[in-house]
This record gives structure tokens, C-alpha cells and sequence, in this order.
């Protein structure tokens, strides 16, 4: 029997990715993805190793996803009861005011992030459908709700509140509440650990840049600013989510373009960013234009690191005297250029990166500053599946 192992799953609206780990020493055993769930030509990508299986055919739920996904662990010739698994760890995007811990799930929590619907239309209910499935297929192992709103909880009152009308915010429970958290918290983790600094004493900007975008501003460990709030749509230009803009264009967009309130959702959500801008949402296909000189899509990336470096000059001043800026997840571990642009000409901020550190290959954690900069800045990889493999893990010898 393999040692104690998690189960971590990330249920999106017709995908679903898993990943067992073993949580002590971040071996990934086993990972794999699920994807067009209710389409025709749905697949099960399963990776162990060296070694891939896969699936192409009719998936009609998250549970068959799973359950054709497990079929996969038996092909590459693991029983899924010999894989030691004592924990399901499960990406639940809104905690809303109540989650701010990983929790165990039974009925009640699952009724709990049920009426947090509101609050997230887009992503609780289908983080519960992977919630849901697992429970029917492993009745035996506990689930555990990991928010990505967790680590942002106690951001201080200046930063978490909106300046409208107290009593509707509070009867509607509307504060910043940021997302990402487990990425944040794990990247700035292990940037203190990365550079044998007391985590108590370093003071981080963390730039998470992936489809999704957000950054955050870390000051001894403890989030003081971060960019997304009541939803994941406030901050950052990212893949397809407009990011800031006025408020104001909603009502306009309802006044003079007649839209509801679902088709404005979907605007903003799914048709903004760099997608609305140029039609492109993934990072190595819109550099590839910028390359070739396409207008529309240099525009979309001048708004977008135009956009990184104003959060990036405001947390400089939110933090007073910045230690580190550190780039992590698909863009920012990976675009050179992205993180050139965006820490151009800061030379006077103390920020001055060294074009061969930040140009060179690298899946590691590093440094890409000069050994003078002021401010050290870094790559380092994000792993939320193992964070949250962790802290299921932590929640369950919580309780016993
Ligand atoms: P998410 O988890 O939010 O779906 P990721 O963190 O995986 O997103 O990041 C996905 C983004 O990273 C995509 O836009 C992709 O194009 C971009 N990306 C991945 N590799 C590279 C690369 N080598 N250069 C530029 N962008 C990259």
C-alpha cells in the first residue's frame, strides 16, 4: 500500500482536474484532466510518470468524469483502494463570510457553500458537482473544502471595504473578499523560504498571472491588499475578465445597450480582457501576435501590463518599503517579456533585473534581479494542488 496520499480536485463548469499527491513531500503520483463534460468528444487526460492514458468519448457528469478517470488509474495498473488516499481536497472558490479555513465536508457545509451561490454563480456550484461525485464514488475518504478566499479573511477593514451604502453592504455581505489565496499564500510561503528570510519580516508584492490574474500585497506574512474582491472580476486584465473599470459601465451597458444582468455577467466574465480586446486569451498565441505587429493585440497587452504596473506602484506605496515582488503561475512563471515590461524603468524604485537571470529557461523558483537591486524579484512556481493537499490534511488532524 502506497503511504497516505490526497485526492485533489478542481471541479470547473465542464472540466474537472485532479492530482494525487503526497502531501509531505509533494510527490505528484498521479494527475489528469477531464474535460468538454456534457460535450460531445469529452476526454480523460491521466498522467502517472513517464506513462499517459487516455479516454475520448461521452461523459455525461462530473461523476462519470471521475469515475472514467479512476478506470484510467486501474489501465496504467494501480487500484485506486492500494493508493493510501485519506483525504479528497477540493478547490472551492467562494467562502463567502463564513469559510475562511479548509473544512471538512458533511451535509450542512455542503448546504452552506450551496447558498453562497450568489456570491459566485460562476464557480460554487460547480466546485460542489466535483464535491458531490466524489462522495458517491469514495463514501469512505473525507472531503475537504479548501476557499481560495481563506487567506485574504482578515484583510484589514481599509482594504476589505467597498465605500457604499453600510447598511446594504452589510446586509449582503458585500466586502473585498480577493481570490487566488492559495496560490498567494503557498508563493509568498515559500519565497521566505526560498530566500532564508524570516517570513515575520518581508515585505512581498505577489503577482499572480494566469489566466485568471490577480496580485497581492504580503507584509510579514499577512495579506494587507489584494487586487480581486466581492468577485474574482475586480483588478488585474486577465484571459477573458475585464478587471477594474467603472462601475458606471454596467448601468450604461443595461441603459443604452439594453443588456440584463446575465449578459452583462458574461461580458465582463467571458468576453473582456485580453480576449475582448483581441480575440485571444492565451498568453503564447497573443505574444506571438504582438510579435507580428497585429495592432489589436499589442493594444491588449499595453493594457495589460499597463495595468500590472499601477497595482504594482500602489502596493509599493501600500507596503512602504517592498523586499520582493515575485512573478508565479502560467504567465508570470513563464513570459520573459511580461515581467520585463512590467519592471521597466523602475530603476529608481530600487527594482533592476538582470535580462540573463530573467531570460533563462527555468521550471525552479529564482532570482532574476541584479545582486544590487534593492528589491529582489523572482519567479517562483505556484502549487495550489499541493497546498491544498496540505492544509486537508492539517484540517482533518484538526478535528480527530
Ligand atoms: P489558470 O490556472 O488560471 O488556467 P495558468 O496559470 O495555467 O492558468 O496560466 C495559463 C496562461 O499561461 C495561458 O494564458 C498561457 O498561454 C500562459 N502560458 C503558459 N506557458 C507560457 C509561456 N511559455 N509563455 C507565455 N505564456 C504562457
Amino acid at each position: 500500500m502506497a503511504s497516505d496520499t490526497v485526492l485533489v480536485l478542481n471541479a470547473g463548469s465542464s472540466s474537472l482536474k485532479y492530482q494525487l499527491v503526497q502531501p509531505d513531500s509533494g510527490e505528484v503520483i498521479a494527475s489528469g484532466v477531464v474535460e468538454r463534460i456534457g460535450e460531445s468528444g469529452a476526454t480523460v487526460k491521466h498522467r502517472r510518470g513517464d506513462e499517459t492514458h487516455e479516454f475520448v468519448g461521452k461523459i455525461a457528469d462530473h461523476q462519470e468524469g471521475l469515475e472514467k478517470a479512476f478506470e484510467l488509474f486501474r489501465e496504467a495498473g494501480h487500484d485506486l483502494a492500494e493508493e493510501g488516499i485519506t483525504a479528497v481536497g477540493h478547490r472551492v472558490v467562494h467562502g463567502g463570510p463564513k469559510f475562511y479555513r479548509p473544512t471538512v465536508v458533511d451535509d450542512e457545509v455542503i448546504a452552506e457553500i450551496n447558498e453562497l451561490e450568489d456570491l459566485a454563480p460562476l464557480h460554487n456550484p460547480v466546485n460542489l458537482l466535483g464535491i458531490e461525485a466524489i462522495r458517491e464514488l469514495l463514501p469512505d475518504v473525507p472531503s475537504v473544502a479548501v476557499f481560495d478566499t481563506a487567506f485574504f479573511h482578515d484583510l484589514p477593514d481599509h482594504a476589505a471595504t467597498y465605500a457604499i451604502d453600510k447598511d446594504l453592504a452589510e446586509a449582503h455581505d458585500i466586502r473585498r473578499y480577493g481570490f487566488h489565496g492559495t496560490s498567494h499564500e503557498y508563493v509568498s510561503q515559500q519565497t521566505a523560504e526560498f530566500l532564508g528570510a524570516d517570513p515575520e519580516s518581508l515585505n512581498q508584492i505577489v503577482l499572480h498571472l494566469g489566466n485568471g490574474a490577480s496580485a497581492s500585497a504580503i507584509e510579514g506574512g499577512r495579506p494587507v491588499e489584494t487586487s480581486m474582491g466581492l468577485t474574482p472580476l475586480e483588478g488585474l486584465v486577465m484571459g477573458t475578465r475585464s478587471g477594474d473599470i467603472d462601475p458606471g459601465v454596467v448601468m450604461y451597458l443595461r441603459r443604452a445597450a439594453g443588456m440584463d444582468v446575465d449578459e452583462i455577467d458574461a461580458v465582463l466574465n467571458r468576453q473582456s480582457g485580453l480576449k475582448g480586446l483581441c480575440g485571444e486569451n492565451d498568453f503564447r498565441a497573443l505574444t506571438e501576435r504582438v510579435e507580428a505587429g497585429d495592432p489589436d493585440a499589442t493594444l491588449a497587452y499595453n493594457v495589460y501590463i499597463h495595468r500590472l504596473r499601477k497595482y504594482v506602484g500602489a502596493y509599493m506605496v501600500t507596503l512602504g518599503r517592498t523586499d520582493a515582488i515575485v512573478f508565479t503561475a502560467g504567465v508570470g512563471e513563464n513570459a520573459a517579456r511580461v515581467r520585463t515590461d512590467a519592471m521597466a524603468g523602475l530603476e529608481n524604485f530600487g527594482i533592476q533585473l538582470d535580462a540573463e537571470r530573467n531570460n533563462s529557461k527555468s521550471r525552479e523558483a529564482r532570482v532574476i534581479s541584479t545582486d544590487d537591486s534593492a528589491v529582489t524579484v523572482l519567479v517562483i512556481p505556484t502549487n495550489e494542488e499541493l497546498a491544498i493537499a496540505r492544509q486537508s490534511v492539517t484540517a482533518l488532524e484538526a478535528r480527530a
